[in-house]
């Protein structure tokens, strides 16, 4: 490498690629070319924060969505001096998510123009299909286009990947045009018209952006929503932040002690005119250790029968997008079912859904013109089909990890391999960590492991960073 810039390939232009290139491009002090490709033609946006209608909004207050861990403020400051200078953006404000786009972009831009000789940054729009180590420890990068690209190392950054079809013994009706497999991509939703019927699968806050998105388009049609439980995400409230009154790193390492100190704190910040979200808030510092804490056969008991309420009290929606759900029920537009879809039978001009009704006897048949599928991001690497993934568990480069929820890493972030080994060539961040940290998908846990990996990064490809670069974690609140 003595003659040659070290290349750093990151795959996924998302907000977990583009802030790893930023802090790359930041640091380097000696030459070295990021190369960041993503199969969208803009970096910045990823499936977050693309083409996203107007009412599609951030579930976090703008105060909160700083890019950098040690820039609390970066993001309103960008939004009061750059973005929107004549109409100041108040904190608590929920934008709309395609601004937040802006916002990693704009983070980009300038990164690249304030980088040292020699540092350079290179966008791709392409598709990563595979990749193989060659000589001299480099990997070799295959591209949909036909091209090749080297990496000295590689971060994959792939961020959230697409829902799975629900489970159905038959599932013919997913090839259907009246089944929208994907529901983050826009032309699903242009292809619905006003009055049609329609039934989303899931009903977290995917289900929540189509339905703020079908009012937005007049949409008369009724609207079913079906899921396990029948949950909905919680609103956001204002809740002054609170510590906790006591250290969950101290409780016995299993679920049920947990919530239970929890529901009573919750319960005691309540009785003293707070907030439950608060409590939840608070704790999302310790969640890692946590969840690391816990043996297996208890994150199994989590994810069984806890997850789905922890996901609606931690994962809350802009009280708007909640506010004009209820309206909308009680207008009969919108049917809440808790139930199990058991099949589709489709017809010439519909389709029927098969509901077995929670904690029912009995099928319940729902005729619709379309189903969307709003369920989550598919997680289970086992399951994913894309090429590159299927090329890296064949390769034995990944080891998904064995809940179902993302790869198996270092705590810094290093792919480990089916034989145990950690690469030190290549790294990953963000979602694909949930089986690890658990808390790792949204903007305050990237924005940290963005900044600690790039740094690795230099060190592992030899290039020198800027002096006095420390990292400052968020730390977790105690009041005890
Ligand atoms: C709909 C939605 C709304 C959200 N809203 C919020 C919010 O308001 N606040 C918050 O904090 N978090 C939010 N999140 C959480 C979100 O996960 C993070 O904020 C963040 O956007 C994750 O970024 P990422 O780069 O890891 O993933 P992604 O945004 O999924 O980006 C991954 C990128 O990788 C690309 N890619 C994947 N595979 C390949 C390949 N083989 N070749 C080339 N490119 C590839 C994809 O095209 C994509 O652009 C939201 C998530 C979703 C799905």
């Amino acid at each position: 490498m003595a003659n040659r810039k070290p290349t750093i390939v990151i795959v996924g232009a998302g907000f977990s690629g583009c802030m790893v290139a930023v802090h790359l491009l930041r640091q380097a002090q000696q030459a070295l070319r990021v190369v960041l490709i993503d199969r969208d033609d803009a970096p910045g946006r990823g499936v977050a924060y693309r083409d996203q209608p107007e009412c599609h909004l951030l579930n976090v207050r703008a105060e909160a969505m700083s890019a950098f861990p040690d820039q609390p403020d970066h993001f309103l400051d960008w939004l009061n001096n750059t973005y929107s200078p004549c109409h100041p953006v108040g904190v608590s404000e929920f934008l709309p998510r395609r601004i937040y786009g802006f916002y990693i972009e704009s983070l980009l831009a300038s990164a690249r123009q304030a980088t040292r000789r020699g540092v350079g940054l290179e966008f791709r729009s392409d598709e990563v299909l595979g990749l193989r180590q060659i000589e001299g420890g480099q990997m070799l990068l295959r591209l949909r286009s036909g091209g090749h690209l080297r990496a000295d190392q590689l971060v994959l950054a792939l961020g959230n990947p697409g829902p799975a079809d629900p489970p159905l013994a038959d599932p013919d009706f997913f090839r259907s045009p009246r089944y929208l497999g994907h529901a983050w991509t826009a032309p699903g939703l242009n292809a619905i018209r006003p009055d049609e019927d329609l039934l989303l699968v899931g009903s977290g806050l995917t289900a929540l952006d189509w339905l703020a998105a079908l009012q937005a388009r007049g949409h008369r049609g009724r609207i079913h929503m079906l899921s396990r439980r029948g949950l909905l995400p919680q609103p956001h409230r204002p809740a002054a932040p609170q510590a906790l009154s006591f250290n969950p790193l101290e409780l016995p390492p299993r679920v049920l002690p947990l919530l239970r100190r929890l529901r009573a704190e919750a319960a005691a910040v309540q009785g003293r005119g707070g907030d439950w979200r608060a409590v939840v808030d608070a704790l999302r510092p310790f969640t890692p250790a946590l969840w690391q804490r816990l043996p297996p056969e208890e994150q199994r008991r989590f994810l069984r029968h806890v997850r789905p309420y922890w996901e609606i009290h931690r994962h809350r929606a802009a009280p708007r997008i909640v506010d004009r759900l209820h309206s909308l029920v009680r207008s009969g537009g919108l049917q809440l079912l808790a139930g199990r879809l058991l099949a589709f039978e489709e017809q010439a001009d519909a389709v029927e859904a098969l509901v077995r009704p929670r904690q029912q006897a009995g099928t319940l048949r729902l005729r619709v013109h379309r189903v969307v599928n709003c369920t989550g991001p598919e997680s289970n690497y086992r399951r994913l089909n894309h090429p590159l993934i299927v090329g890296l568990r064949e390769r034995g480069l990944i080891q998904p990890d064995s809940l179902g929820l993302g790869l198996l890493t270092t705590a810094q972030g290093a792919l480990v391999a089916s034989d145990g080994q950690a690469s030190e060539r290549i790294h990953t961040l963000g979602p694909a960590r949930k089986g690890q940290l658990w808390e790792t998908t949204a903007v305050p846990e990237i924005r940290v492991q963005a900044q600690a990996l790039a740094l690795r990064l230099l060190r592992l490809a030899g290039v020198d960073a800027r002096s006095g670069t420390a990292l400052r974690p968020d730390a977790p609140r105690l009041s005890v």
